[in-house]
């Protein structure tokens, strides 16, 4: 088994919105925190299901569209420098000498303390079904867009029928990009406005097609595509795919970890988010009366967790920070 890794104090399994204000919480207490996230990139709900979406009820932020809140927080999270590591779900978690041990896809890490953000577990994007895609992953087979302007001028397909779909293919169609929105029903799972704005956007719309394949040699440069009801066939240039498919959520890694679970949710108790000493749950995993699924919930969870960590690492540690006002930067 492989120990090179330092241990941390902290060790944060899932990169949402509750692991990133944990995560920054560390800093602030000056607790050395590494984060887990299964996706290759953080977020959370957030970043995977409604990027494009304005959230209204984040304290202070009267409207900020989800993928701005999710650089924010990531941001807001580097503020203790935590070793964030994305595409690595932890798979195990025991107790080892004291402290815990996590075993992810990459290898094995010790940590002194665990806070479980896993949300409704690690999401996996839904899979396309075309062989290709695994090879290019990465390489113009992507599932979120970060820099949207910067396909402007080049051939963008997206593949899905929800409301994500269509917000991806209006921005990159009103950045400039060539974009082909493919969706194998002839009705989308989207509310009518994002419709109307892929239309206006110039998004060429296929209803009723599926991707047969992609080609291509360093990453994918065409695709045909398949009209359902006519079995017409189409080729389609492209630099990038954008995959919108959804992603599937599953807890069975925590399951398998022997924590208690009340269906989907693991119970807690709400002054300190603690499970079991040394391990503590926050955000949408966790369950008490009056539990709220919001990420402001998830944010004072976050504190309240990282604070009681601080107090198991160090029983002579405050159970409550400064406030962050005092801290000099
Ligand atoms: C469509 C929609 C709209 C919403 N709108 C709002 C809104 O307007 N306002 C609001 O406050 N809330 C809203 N929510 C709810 C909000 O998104 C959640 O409350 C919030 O995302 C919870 O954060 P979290 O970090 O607990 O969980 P998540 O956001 O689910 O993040 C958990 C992360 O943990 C990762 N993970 C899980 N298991 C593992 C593992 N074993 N190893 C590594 N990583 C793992 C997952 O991949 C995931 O990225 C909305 C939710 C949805 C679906």
């Amino acid at each position: 088994m492989d120990h090179t890794n330092p241990v941390s104090d902290l060790a944060i399994v899932g990169g949402g919105p509750a692991g990133l204000f944990a995560a920054f919480y560390a800093g602030l207490r000056s607790l050395e925190a590494r984060v887990f996230e299964a996706l290759p990139f953080l977020g959370g709900q957030v970043a995977a299901l409604y990027p494009e979406k304005t959230i209204f009820d984040v304290g202070g932020l009267p409207g900020v569209r989800g993928a701005d809140l999710v650089s924010a927080l990531e941001r807001q999270a580097r503020f203790g420098t935590p070793d964030i590591r994305t595409s690595e779900p932890v798979t195990s978690l025991e107790a080892h000498r004291g402290g815990f041990l996590l075993q992810t896809s990459q290898g094995t890490y010790q940590a002194r303390a665990v806070i479980i953000a896993v949300g409704v577990g690690a999401f996996t994007p839904r899979p396309l079904g075309v062989p290709e895609v695994d090879r290019w992953e990465g390489r113009g087979i992507l599932h979120t867009v970060s820099h949207v302007a910067s396909y402007a001028g080049r051939h963008v397909l997206v593949v899905g029928g929800g409301d994500s779909a269509l917000d991806w293919a209006s921005e990159l169609a009103e950045a400039g990009a060539t974009t082909t929105l493919v969706h194998r029903r002839e009705a989308f799972r989207a509310v009518e406005s994002s419709l109307h704005r892929a239309e206006r956007a110039g998004v060429h719309i296929r209803r009723s097609t599926v991707v047969d394949n992609l080609e291509g040699t360093d990453r994918p440069e065409r695709a045909r595509i398949r009209h359902l009801p006519t079995e017409k066939t189409e080729e389609v240039a492209l630099d990038a795919v954008v995959l919108s498919l959804g992603f599937v959520a599953d807890l069975s890694a925590v399951r398998a970890w022997g924590l208690p679970l009340e269906g989907r949710h693991i119970p807690v108790a709400p002054d300190r988010m603690a499970v079991t000493p040394g391990i503590y749950a926050i955000g949408d995993a966790v369950l008490y009366p009056g539990k709220l699924p919001l990420i402001a919930s998830a944010f004072s969870e976050a504190a309240l967790a990282v604070n009681a960590a601080a107090t198991f690492l160090d029983p002579r540690a405050h159970l409550h920070a400064d406030h962050s006002t005092s801290i000099a930067r």
